[in-house]
């Protein structure tokens, strides 16, 4: 065993797995030692704020407890938060929001010496992927697998987003990305069981091995989705609503700009097709796209599919050192030494707009200019540019208004839907109730026809079985979660509401104890999350996980990109293309600045042949 301290301070490494070792060596010694008994709830009234009153070392003695003796974030983090900005100055970038997206955008941006504000309504970076800490735990809110971390090529982003502030984090490699107990079946009397190894051959021999049958299929399938991956990879990726950066790429890259414009209408579900037969395995590959983009094949972009499907077997999955929060805090960090400006509980209420004046044309159907935002307590913030980190319907809906919303929203809300929010739960447990060689991430169903329906298919991440440092010794994290509707615990009495999120904890954990044998009686903390916690705590509308199709879409070309009708008005995050997950955010962030850039001024570009491509992009979308 080696017990290591990371650098950041926060936390403690305890590992006997080999491929930690390495990381050993840059950390100093360390120790933790407590082990706690707790069940709650984190949205019952009062909770957020009891002491842990158990606190036990695992020789038995009491001791008082190591960590906060408050909610976390503790008073003294909030007391600390920035909270005030200039209100006198016109900023290059307002930023509602510091998701991944909206902190992305602002890495870029102030990298290239743009003044930027961001603005969150919460207490703490990262959105979907920050994190809480209770009794030792160090909890992700959602994302823990993380892909876009590696060291080579270009689609590891968040690897080029750090960077880009002066930042980088030690990950831990992940041997796998997900392990699968897939429904029983005459062929499977079992279960079919696969895992996704971060050895790509590795992989399509056990999927291989599972259907002889379509091997070639297989190998058929993926290999078109590393055809779509090594172009992306091999290309700069920046806004593809620049045609000058564009036409440079086509130029230094003419192969995989053409291998990516003959795919960019393809969905996943049609590419399956054209080489896989078999109805189970076209399930899988269903399945496979569903874990990440909420819907089935059909409904998934390839360029999506391959950019998730290749990255996993290429840069590999990877988890930072001390948890997934802590790549929006350091980006958070290394924007402010940047000179940018980060305010925390700053609740954006109305993106301030204007007549489109100064003879500029409008690039907006609307002729309206976004030039500042209106907090909830009157401050009013002035930017050349506005960039909206919240989803589509916060936007537009809630910061804009129905009477404002323009033509290419209201056709956008006919491709797409909302998709379902989830039902969470952040659990600690004894470390010996996980069986030897537990991977980190499985996925669950038991009946194919029910994947997409709501508190079906369970995903379960055990991040500290890479950093240990994430629980006290003795134990670990299980983080499941299932999608779920917010209609489901709407108008429900307090205690109808607690009683449901019991009855629903309890039997989702018998279905995962199919996984983790023996897992109730091992549970020493357990909060449990809604959809209505998602959307009270993440500030997501129905707590959604983002826009999914309602129909199939024209490949990656349905969903739109950063610019929006409005003059001065940007989108990113999953709510522009490439849609959800971590690394897909990101990439929206690196587009969003670098056409934001090229309007304020900053970055190169043909205005000139601007519009002409804004407009076909656009009549492309609103047409599919
Ligand atoms: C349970 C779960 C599990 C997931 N697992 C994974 C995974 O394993 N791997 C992966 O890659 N992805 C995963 N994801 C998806 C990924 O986390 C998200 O797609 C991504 O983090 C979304 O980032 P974003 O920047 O678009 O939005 P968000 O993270 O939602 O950030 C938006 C930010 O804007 C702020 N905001 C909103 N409105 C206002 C306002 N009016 N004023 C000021 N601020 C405001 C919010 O507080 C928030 O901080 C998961 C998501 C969930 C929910």
């Amino acid at each position: 065993m080696v017990c290591i301290g990371i650098p950041t301070g926060t936390s403690v490494l305890i590992t006997d797995r080999p491929h930690l070792l390495q990381h050993a060596q840059t950390l100093k010694p360390s120790k933790t030692i407590t082990s706690q008994i707790h069940v709650r709830f984190l949205d019952q009234p009062g909770n957020r704020a009891r002491l842990p009153n158990l606190c036990v070392r695992r020789d038995g003695v009491r001791v008082a407890a190591l960590q906060t003796k408050t909610a976390w974030p503790t008073q003294s983090m909030v007391e600390k938060l920035p909270l005030e900005a200039s209100t006198d100055v016109e900023y290059d970038a307002v930023i509602i929001g510091s998701g991944m997206g909206g902190l992305a955008t602002a890495a870029q941006m102030v990298a290239k010496g743009a003044k930027v504000l961001v603005l969150e309504k919460y207490l703490l970076p990262g959105g979907s992927a920050s994190h809480f800490k209770r009794e030792g735990f160090t909890f992700d809110v959602g994302s823990s697998m993380m892909f876009g971390f590696g060291d080579e090529g270009t689609t590891n982003l968040i690897t080029k987003c750090l960077e880009a502030v002066g930042k980088k984090m030690a990950t831990i490699p992940d041997p796998t990305q997900v392990n699968y107990h897939l429904p029983k079946s005459s062929r499977f009397p079992e279960g079919l069981n696969v895992r996704v190894w971060r050895e790509y051959n590795d992989f399509v021999g056990e999927l291989s091995a599972r259907f002889p049958h379509e091997k070639d299929g297989i190998q058929a399938f993926y290999d078109t989705c590393w055809k779509v991956f090594n172009s992306l990879n091999s290309i700069e990726l920046k806004s593809l609503e620049e045609p000058r950066y564009l036409m440079q790429q086509f130029f230094r890259n003419p192969i995989a700009c053409l291998t990516l414009a003959y795919y960019a209408t393809t969905n996943t579900g049609e590419a399956a097709r054209r080489y896989i037969k078999d109805p189970e395995l076209l399930r899988f590959i269903d399945l496979e796209c569903y874990i990440w983009s909420t819907v089935a094949a059909d409904l998934t972009p390839l360029i999506n599919s391959g950019m998730v499907f290749c990255d996993r077997h290429f840069g590999g999955i990877n988890y930072p050192v001390g948890g997934v929060g802590l790549i929006a805090e350091h980006l958070a960090e290394g924007i402010t030494e940047h000179g940018g400006n980060i305010v925390y509980k700053a609740n954006v209420k109305e993106i301030l707009m204007r007549e489109e004046s100064n003879g500029q044309q409008s690039t907006g159907s609307a002729g309206q200019r976004a030039y500042g935002v209106k907090l909830a307590d009157g401050r009013v913030f002035r930017g050349k540019t506005i960039i909206s980190n919240a989803t589509r319907w916060d936007t537009f809906e809630n910061m804009i208004g129905d009477d404002h919303l323009p033509q290419g929203e209201k056709l956008f809300r006919k491709r797409y839907k909302k998709a379902p929010s989830f039902f969470s739960m952040h659990i600690g447990v004894k470390a010996d109730v996980l069986p030897p060689g537990t991977d980190c991430h499985h996925i669950i169903l038991e009946n194919w026809d029910k994947m997409e329906e709501p508190r079906e298919t369970i995903f379960l991440s055990m991040p500290s079985l890479l950093d240990p440092s994430l629980a006290p010794e003795g134990h670990h994290i299980v983080h499941a979660f299932t999608p779920d509707w917010i209609d489901a615990w709407q108008g429900l009495s307090p205690e109808d509401y607690e009683r449901k999120k019991e009855e629903v904890a309890e039997s989702l954990c018998k279905r995962i104890e199919a996984v983790i044998p023996g897992l109730r009686g091992a549970i020493t903390l357990k909060e449990v999350g809604t959809p209505r916690t998602h959307r009270r705590f993440l500030s997501r509308d129905d707590g959604t996980y983002g826009p999914i199709p309602s129909r199939p879409p024209f490949g990656m070309l349905s969903m739109p990109f950063n610019t929006t009708e409005i003059s001065g008005l940007y989108c990113v995050g999953d709510s522009t293309f490439p849609g959800q997950g971590v690394n897909a955010v990101v990439f929206s962030g690196f587009g969003c600045a670098h056409r934001a850039l090229c309007d304020l001024g900053m970055e190169p570009s043909w205005p000139a042949v601007d519009q002409v491509l804004k407009s076909s992009l656009k009549s492309i979308r609103d047409g599919s």
